[in-house]
This record gives C-alpha cells, sequence and structure tokens, in this order.
C-alpha cells in the first residue's frame, strides 16, 4: 500500500474510530445473531487476486461491526468489563507501525526498557513494595501459568531437566472460587488436576484458611510435594477477597510459593480506602493483574510482578545460539520470563494511558465504577424479591431474583431466563454465573462511560424481566 493510499485509509480508519467512540452508546449492545451467521455471509475462500481497500473497509462496517457484542458499550455489563480507551487505542495502533518484537532488548531496546518502566509505574500505582519485577504476557492464563512454572522449579527443580516421571506427587492449593486457569495451568505442567486441591470457601465466597492448613498438612503427611498456594483477590465470580494475609502465613510456615490471582481486582489497590482488602498480598512471591480487565487498555495486557524473577528464569531461560547477543550480561531479554519468544510491543499503550489519565485521573475513574455497583447493591437489597448474592467490593453486583415459597429450580431457570431477556433487549448486557449450585446474575461496572442511568436503566430491565418471567411461570 502506497504512503499516500495509507493515510487516506488511515485518516478514513481514525475518522470512523472517534465516531464509534461517540457514538457507541446508541449501539444495541450485543447482536441478535444465531451461531454461523456471520461466517454464512462472507466467501469461504480467500480473494485470488487483491481487493479495493474501499471494499474491505465497507465490509467491516456492514458485516462485522453490526456481528460485535460491544464491549466499549456504557451499557456492557457483563464479564469483567473495560473500555479500550483512546489513548490505549492510539497505543496499539503506534506499536502496530513499529511492529517490533520484543524477544531480547537488541531485538527491541523500547521494547523492553518501556516495559519495565510500565510495570514498575503500575506497581507504583498498585502500592506494591520494591522488589517486584514486572513482565507482560497476553492474558493472565499465560501469566499464571508462568509463575506456576516458576513455583515448579523452585520445588520441583527435577521437573525441567526430567519431567515429572520421578517426582513426588505434587500439589497447587486454591479456593474453589478460583479461576479455571490455574487448573488449565496444573494441567499444562504435567500436575494434571488432581494437582490441584480446591480449598472451601467460607459464607462470602473467601478460601478458608483453616482448611488450607489442613490439606497441606494431610499431603505432607503422604508425601505429597506442595508447589504453590494460590490466593485469588477478586474472584471471578463474585470478586470475593481470600484473606492473603493469612494465606501467606500458611505459605511462609511450609516455604511454599504464593501467587497471587488480582487479574480483576489488582488496579483497585490505588485506592488507599480500598487497599487494606490487598492485605498481605505484598508478601507475595507473584501477582497477577490485567490492566485489560480494569484499567482501560485493549485486549490484550497481563502484567505480572514477580518478588522471585530469578526462578522465572530458571524456568525459562534456553537461549539458542542465535539469540545470543553481546548484551546478554547487563540487559533485560523479556524472552527469559515465560514460554513466547516473540513478544508484542504492548508497553506502549500501557504507558499513553498512565500518563493520559494519571494516578488521579485513574483513581477518580475506579471510584466512580465502585459507587455506581454500591449504589445498584442498595436498591437491589430494598426490592422485594431480590437478593444480594455477595458482598460489593468494587465493581460487580451478583444477585439473584427469588421470591420466598418458589422452588430453587425454578428460580434457576427463572433467572436464567431474566438475564435472556435483557440481553435481548439490545439495551444492556449481563452475564451469569453459579454460585452454590444456584444461578445468579452479575451486572460488573468497569466501562469509561457508563453513568448512574446506565446502570438504572439495566435494574429497570431485570425487575421488568423478573415480572414478565413470575407471569410466565403462573400461566
Ligand atoms: C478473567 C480472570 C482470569 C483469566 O484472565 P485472562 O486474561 O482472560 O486469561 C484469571 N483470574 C481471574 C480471577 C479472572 O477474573
Amino acid at each position: 500500500m502506497p504512503p499516500e493510499e495509507f493515510r487516506r485509509w488511515g485518516h478514513e480508519a481514525v475518522d470512523w474510530i472517534a465516531s464509534y467512540l461517540r457514538d457507541v452508546g446508541e449501539y444495541p449492545v450485543s447482536p441478535s445473531l444465531r451461531p454461523g451467521d456471520l461466517l454464512r455471509a462472507l466467501p469461504s475462500t480467500p480473494p485470488e487476486s487483491g481487493e479495493a481497500f474501499a471494499d474491505v473497509l465497507a465490509d467491516y462496517r456492514d458485516l462485522i461491526v453490526p456481528a460485535v457484542n460491544h464491549w466499549n458499550h456504557p451499557a456492557f455489563f457483563g464479564f469483567f468489563p473495560s473500555t479500550g480507551s483512546a489513548p490505549g487505542i492510539l497505543g496499539e495502533m503506534l506499536a502496530a507501525a513499529l511492529n517490533v518484537n520484543t524477544m531480547v532488548w537488541t531485538s527491541s531496546p523500547a521494547g523492553t526498557e518501556l516495559e519495565q518502566l510500565t510495570t514498575d509505574w503500575l506497581r507504583q500505582l498498585v502500592g506494591l513494595p520494591e522488589g517486584f519485577e514486572g513482565v507482560i504476557n497476553d492474558t493472565a492464563s499465560s501469566s499464571s501459568l508462568y509463575a506456576l512454572a516458576a513455583a515448579r522449579e523452585r520445588h520441583v527443580p527435577e521437573a525441567r531437566e526430567q519431567g515429572l516421571g520421578a517426582a513426588p506427587r505434587c500439589r497447587i492449593y486454591a479456593s474453589e472460587q478460583a479461576h479455571s486457569s490455574i487448573d488449565k495451568a496444573a494441567i499444562t505442567l504435567g500436575l494434571g488436576r488432581a494437582g490441584v486441591r480446591h480449598v472451601p470457601a467460607d459464607e462470602e465466597f473467601r478460601m478458608d484458611v483453616g482448611a488450607l492448613r489442613a490439606a497441606v498438612r494431610e499431603d505432607l503427611g503422604k508425601g505429597v510435594r506442595p508447589v504453590a498456594v494460590v490466593a485469588t483477590l477478586g474472584t471471578t465470580s463474585t470478586a470475593s477477597m481470600d484473606p492473603a494475609d493469612t494465606v501467606a502465613d500458611v505459605a511462609e510456615e511450609h516455604g511454599i510459593w504464593l501467587h497471587v490471582d488480582a487479574t480483576y481486582a489488582g488496579p483497585a489497590a490505588a485506592l488507599l480506602e480500598r487497599r487494606h482488602l490487598f492485605q498481605g498480598w505484598e508478601r507475595a512471591d507473584s501477582v497477577v493483574i490485567n490492566p485489560h480487565k480494569w484499567l482501560f487498555t485493549p485486549v490484550d495486557c497481563s502484567l505480572l510482578l514477580c518478588r522471585r524473577p530469578e526462578w522465572l528464569r530458571a524456568a525459562f531461560s534456553l537461549t539458542p545460539e542465535y539469540l545470543r547477543t553481546v548484551e546478554d550480561g547487563g540487559v533485560k531479554n523479556l524472552m527469559d520470563y515465560g514460554v513466547s519468544l516473540g513478544r508484542r510491543f504492548r508497553a506502549l499503550k500501557l504507558w499513553f494511558i498512565l500518563r493520559y489519565f494519571g494516578v488521579e485521573g485513574v483513581r477518580a475513574r475506579l471510584r466512580g465504577h465502585i459507587a455506581l455497583a454500591q449504589g445498584l447493591a442498595e436498591q437491589v437489597q430494598r426490592e422485594a424479591g431480590w437478593e444480594l448474592v455477595a458482598p460489593v467490593h468494587f465493581g460487580t453486583v451478583v444477585m439473584r431474583y427469588a421470591p420466598p415459597g418458589e422452588d430453587p429450580e425454578a428460580l434457576d431457570r427463572m433467572n436464567a431466563a431474566i438475564l435472556e431477556r435483557v440481553n435481548k433487549s439490545g439495551e444492556a448486557f449481563l452475564s451469569r454465573t453459579v454460585l452454590r449450585g444456584r444461578v445468579a446474575i452479575r451486572l460488573a461496572v468497569g466501562n469509561l462511560r457508563s453513568t448512574r442511568a446506565h446502570v438504572e436503566r439495566a435494574w429497570e430491565l431485570l425487575r421488568a424481566a423478573a415480572r414478565e418471567a413470575e407471569g410466565e411461570l403462573a400461566a
């Protein structure tokens, strides 16, 4: 594409983005689409000869965008929503322009050093002490896999050369509310799903540390080797907080690696009034936080902070000759901290975002989200027939329509129907979870454009859907 042609389409694309970000609230949040609809609308074979870029952009507008679930929409409250903010989009664009590969310092000095800088800025933002070194990965699933690989390296050093064949049974401990990425990491690391012991959680979905202590003792008695304890700060279902401090006591007592999964809630540690909830995470060996979950960063961007980066290097460093560089002694080569050799220049968008919003700007927006969620929680508590399923610490509200006297199975169907009805309205998008075997509805606030009016409209839709679902059940 000649430079002048690029300029033309580049301007066109940026104009489209600016209008989209301005108008996204007017789109239906989620498309009314059946699986396969988009595939059926597109040619199944690649074009033999190049097409006019105008046609490509037109199909983007007419076919792709209508098939998008709009995460940037102010009434997108599903999963953990986060706006891919404008400075982040510009960062993505300019990083793609440079197209550097941050394998080793020599392959991308700016990529390497800006990653060191921005990850340390984030460490300071959330109040973790010096000594935690950061790397950026694609997702928290990768970050936790790498952290647990470092833990395995420390506790089962024979595994790296010999595999696990000769090693004793190994175990990772996590609460029953922990994210499935911990189980996936255990599968990938060869520990198997039986290698994860899911410790019961209490009535507020926090890990029961007494049960953790008993589980570790029982395993040690049987010759099982503990590899890591995972504390989740901000679980996926309810954003509940494991008591990191007492979990750290158990990990320290037995010298076990402590990994903290703060993928979603981590940024909220920037708020001094919330920081007590994180008490003890500074004792962790590794911490994962996703800027793409609640820090306005376009996917993907996951921060792994490690207080023992030497174990990450011990797990992964394996330098083929062609990657040896004269600088090896004095520089950080990011390929040594995980599986990927090639790495995107993700630090650029993060740097843009932190500079554009500033620490106070980030705090103000997180506070705004928490206030919206707490306002909703109060209304849910006051509303007859509705209940709050979990305490609201951050932007996530978990609720259930449960008028007294109904059979729990019927209520499950009713809550599923309520959610479907709201999502089909195109006015708001929420997601669900299952807690103690029962269906619950999750509304998470994390978008920069969400206002009180959006949350209140979603609440109106929920109540209306509940009345209708009740009517259908009675009919
Ligand atoms: C979302 C989530 C993950 C996984 O994050 P990815 O970046 O999508 O891999 C891990 N842990 C928790 C607590 C999460 O909420």
